[in-house]
């Protein structure tokens, strides 16, 4: 089956990992990190807000830690990467997933948190209180303020194979518990917001938004919309949840999954040419072509088709291409719509993922805007 192009756009905001990414920039300026990255799961209560018991969150987010590498490690083996690590979170010598659980400083009375940087106050505290380094590492934060209907509803998440990354999301104290080998999108698991807190963490991991391909069958993508907002299009396959192809060729660099660290401060040059776009209105396709300049071993080029019918935001399609003895790449777009952006950037096999050379992610893509009507 393929897109429903006609669809309703529906503007859909979940989260806003794009205005989240100054705080490990600035870290990055004072640290070079060449270290294989940790990943912490930590869960935060404000200073008046006494958490649950130990015995009930620790194994709840172990479930959530292993669901996590489970679904990371299936995703890139899918689209055909080894990864040489599956399990990324810290463990104790039992290995166990570790939680850690921060109290704050402020208190909830009153909302403080709510415009406050609680990743920033993390940092500080893991630092100060158990001597954590912060930079270059990643931290998935349960934030706990009390029992439903009271719940932290911002949830953000935002890195880089640099610097490392931060998640910040709702820990919800519900009796129900992931289950391991259950599909991504169920009632238990969108109580628990199990794909919202993944998809966090995939911004934290320095993934972009990338919508789901109705016509591969595999349902709604991690970085992509809001379970029910697929449900709501009456779209195939509601209870799965897939890696997308160009989030996948991303997290098969990341040093985190390659366990080589060696590179990771470098940015390569990157200078995208000759990129050219035309319409075969015989196979219906839009061709990308181009060329990019760069001294560094590029691991894959992708390509986001973010078109301006699309249906929100967490839908943008992504291509992925390899680069040949030229430097040249290519990628054919099925059923182009009639107007939008490409945004093109290189993932470096360093774990770099950059459009120009100059900055890291989505925001530093080379972006070349079409229209069939020219
Ligand atoms: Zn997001």
């Amino acid at each position: 089956m393929m897109f429903p192009f006609s669809l309703k756009p529906i503007r859909w905001l979940f989260c806003a990992s794009v205005f989240c990414c100054c705080l490990f920039g600035c870290a990055s300026v004072v640290a070079q990190n060449t270290f294989i990255p940790e990943a912490q799961i930590v869960l935060f209560t404000p200073s008046d807000i006494k958490p649950p018991p130990r015995e009930d969150y620790l194994p709840r987010l172990n479930l959530f830690g292993l669901y996590a590498e489970q679904f990371f490690h299936d995703g890139l083996k899918d689209w055909g990467y080894q990864p040489a690590r599956k399990e990324i979170f810290n463990r104790d010598a039992d290995g166990k997933i570790t939680v850690i659980h921060v109290k704050g400083d402020l208190p909830a009375a009153g909302g403080s948190y709510k415009d406050k940087w609680i990743s920033a106050q993390v940092h500080d505290k893991l630092k100060s209180d158990h001597g954590i380094k912060i930079a270059g590492n990643l931290y998935w934060i349960f934030v706990y303020v009390g029992d439903p209907p009271v719940r932290h509803d911002n949830y953000r998440g935002s890195g880089n194979s640099k610097d490392g990354g931060w998640a910040v999301l709702n820990y919800i104290n519900v009796s129900s518990k992931v289950s391991l080998g259950d599909e991504m999108v169920s009632r238990l698991h969108d109580d628990l917001t199990l794909k919202g807190c993944i998809h966090e963490f995939g911004h934290a991991l320095g993934l972009s938004h990338i919508g789901p391909k109705v016509e591969l069958r595999k349902g709604n993508t991690l970085m992509g919309p809001v379970n029910r907002i697929y449900a709501a299009q009456k779209l195939p396959n509601r209870t799965k949840a897939y890696l997308a192809e160009a989030n996948a060729a991303v997290l098969s660099t990341h040093p985190i999954f390659t366990g080589d660290a060696s590179q990771r401060n470098k940015l390569p040059e990157t200078d995208f040419q000759q990129i050219k776009v035309s319409f075969n209105r015989r196979s219906r396709t839009m061709d990308v072509t181009g060329r990019l300049k760069s001294s560094d071993q590029v691991h894959r080029i992708i390509v986001i088709d973010d078109r301006d019918d699309k249906i929100g935001a967490y839908w943008v399609k992504g291509y992925v291409a390899e680069l040949d003895a030229r430097s040249g790449f290519s990628v054919s777009i099925p059923q182009p719509g009639p107007t939008g952006s490409l945004k093109i950037l290189a993932v470096y096999t360093n774990g770099a993922y950059t459009g120009d050379g100059m900055k890291r992610g989505i925001e530093s893509a080379h972006v070349v805007p079409y229209s069939r009507a020219n």
